[in-house]
Formats: structure tokens, sequence, C-alpha cells
């Protein structure tokens, strides 16, 4: 296939065209413009689009696809939030999905943001190489015996259980469907209330849906224990960041890990530091001491990259020889 590949950066390019080199013969061409209406016009004559978390393909522009002769959108990530699926139907574009890459790599990230704003990691590092070997501020808690809240136990939040289980914390779970591997991992499943009142931590694993947005507002703030740490790895849209920064700045909310943000589609994956930033509630989430913020690098490793870049060109092979693709999303999964 003719693969028009959106968003491209160095590493998309590198695993891409290693994958496709081995095992595929699609013809690629990277371009860096994220995919939207304005630059839908660059697919023109693509058989396929390939693309990431932040490209928009909305109605608009899956119609612009069609017209141009796409018929199929590739996500190189899980997540499928930014897609039309309706219209994509309705237009007969084929949309595929990585379902599962390493559900390590963003369970390990989050275990990294929970030690980080315990043990305060980010303050120390600064405080050493500033000659500060001063321990005031930097007091944590051990994690045995501490209760995690996992919402959304599927492939990553299962692993988030086997993990906070290693350190020893009890697990309270909530999901739509009880998964039996985190109950044999020795995690009990409870409402979202309970789990909110119980948690010291609450992570996020669920997928970004009309009834996940702002699944986290001033009402399930409100609920939690106070000091409580939030961790959301998962969809920045989640989380309501007006109601998060009054919950920090009265001290109901204790920490705050981040690897998503709801507007993080004008932030993330570009270097601004030469650009004023315009975001003031992004610029008050930076004020806090205790909140810890990644750009969307939670599933950036080596084998997550190697594995979604197999996966993305197998199910362009698949789509490409007519044969059956299990990746394939259909409206009836859901989208926002
Ligand atoms: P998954 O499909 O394996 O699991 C999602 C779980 O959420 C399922 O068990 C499902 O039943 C549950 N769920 C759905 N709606 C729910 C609701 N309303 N309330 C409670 N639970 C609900 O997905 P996964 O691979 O574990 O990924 C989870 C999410 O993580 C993805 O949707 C994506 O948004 C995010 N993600 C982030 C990164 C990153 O780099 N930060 C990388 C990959 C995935």
């Amino acid at each position: 296939m003719k693969v028009a590949v959106f968003s491209t950066k160095p590493y998309d390019e590198q695993f891409l065209a290693q994958a496709n080199q081995a095992s595929h013969q699609h013809e690629l061409v990277f371009l860096e413009p994220r995919l939207n209406a304005a630059t839908a016009a660059l697919a023109k004559g693509f058989d396929a689009v390939c693309v990431f978390v932040n490209d928009q393909v909305d109605a608009n522009v899956l119609e612009q696809l069609a017209a141009g002769g796409t018929r199929a959108v590739a996500l190189r990530c899980a997540g499928f939030n930014n897609v039309d699926l309706k219209a994509a139907e309705r237009l007969g574009i084929a949309v595929v999905r990585v379902p599962a890459y390493s559900p390590y790599a963003v369970a390990e990230h989050t275990a990294a943001l929970i030690l980080t704003l315990n043990r305060q990691i980010h303050r120390a590092y600064h405080r050493i190489r500033d000659g500060n070997f001063a321990l005031d501020g930097l007091l944590g808690f051990d994690l045995r015996g501490r209760t995690v809240g996992v919402v959304g136990t599927g492939q990553i939040g299962v692993e988030v259980v086997r993990i906070m289980r290693g350190f020893g914390c009890r697990v309270l779970c909530y999901d739509l469907h009880a998964n039996p591997e985190a109950q044999t991992l020795g995690a009990e499943y409870v409402s979202l209330d309970e789990l909110f009142r119980k948690a010291d931590i609450v992570t996020l694993h669920c997928p970004l849906t009309p009834d996940t947005h702002h699944l986290i507002d001033a009402a399930a703030v409100a609920k939690m224990k106070k000091g409580v740490m939030l961790i959301n790895t998962s969809r920045g849209a989640m989380v309501d960041t007006a109601a998060i920064i009054e919950g920090l700045k009265s001290g109901q909310v204790g920490y705050l890990g981040l690897d998503v943000y709801e507007e993080e589609s004008d932030l993330f994956f570009e270097d601004l530091s030469n650009i004023v930033l315009k975001d003031d509630v992004f610029a008050r989430l930076l004020t806090f001491p205790n909140v810890v913020i990644t750009g969307h690098q939670a599933f950036f490793t080596r084998n997550a990259l190697e594995s979604i870049a197999h996966t993305t060109l197998s199910n362009l092979t698949d789509l490409e020889t007519g044969g059956e693709c299990a990746n394939r999303v259909l409206a009836a999964n859901g989208s926002t």
C-alpha cells in the first residue's frame, strides 16, 4: 500500500522503515505535519494514512481522505478517541489500530510517576545539582500497606495491579467488567465511589469515551482522601484540570502525575522551548512542587516502538490482501 505517515518523528521513521524493510513492502512516505483539515490534501492518491494520538481524524478530514482515494486509517496507537468511526464507516474507510504493544511500558511509567512523586525525585535531582543536600520537604511514605485504586483493568491496568501488589499495596479496582487476572493477583473490585473514598493513590487506565470524559471532576475529587495521589497516563480529557488545580490549592489533592493533558495537542511532541507558553492552565500546573508532568511518553520504549511498527504494517498488509484484520475498529466499539 502507498501510505502517508503523518506526525512523523525521527523515531517513527526509524522503527517503521526497519520493520517495513524486514517483512513488508509498503510504500511509506513520511510527513512531519499532523493530519487535520488543512493537511488532509497531502494524502491525495495514498491508499492509507498512518496517524498517531493527536492527529485529527474527524468527519471533515475523513471526507477529504475518501475524496482523495484513501481507504484506510492505520492508528499507530491503542486509543482511537480522535477518529470519527461512524464517518469512517459511512465513507468505507477501514480503521485499524495497535490494541496491544507494550502494556508494560505504560504500567511501568505509571509506577515511575508514583515513585517520583512520593520520593520527590524531581526535586532531589535539582537540589543535589545545586549543592543542597538538605532533606526537608522530601519526606515520602512507604508504599507497602497503602491502598491503590486502579480505574480500568484491561491490559495496562492489570499490569499496574501486578506492580503495585509487588510493592505490598492493597489494590482496589473499578471496571465495567472484572478481570479475573486482577482478582488472581489479589485485587478487589469495588464501586467507583468506594475506590475514591479508600484509595491513597488513584490511577486511571480506561479509554476516553463519553462516559469517562471528566471522570475526575470536582465531585470526584471531593470524595477522595485528603492528600490523595492522582495519576493519569490514559487520556487527558478524563480529568477536569480546573477541578484538579482547585484540589491542589486546597491540599485535597496531595500529588498529581500526568502523562496526558486535556489540551496536549497544542503542546506535546514538539520542542516549544523558544516559544512563550500560552496555556495558562498548564502554566499553573507547572507551579506546583507536587505535580510531575511527562509529555505522553508512557508508551515510549524500544520494545513498544518495534511492536507498534510491526503491528501497524501487518494491519495494512491484512487490509491490502483483503483478509480479515483482527485489529479493525468498528463504530460499535464507540468513539467520542
Ligand atoms: P484495554 O482496552 O485493554 O482496557 C481498558 C479497560 O477500561 C477495559 O477493561 C474496559 O472494560 C475499561 N473501561 C472502559 N470503559 C470504562 C468505564 N466507563 N469505566 C471503567 N472502566 C472502563 O486498554 P489498555 O490497553 O489497558 O489501555 C487503556 C488506555 O490507556 C487506552 O485507552 C489509552 O487511552 C491509554 N494509553 C495511554 C498510553 C500513553 O502513552 N500514555 C499508551 C497506551 C494507552
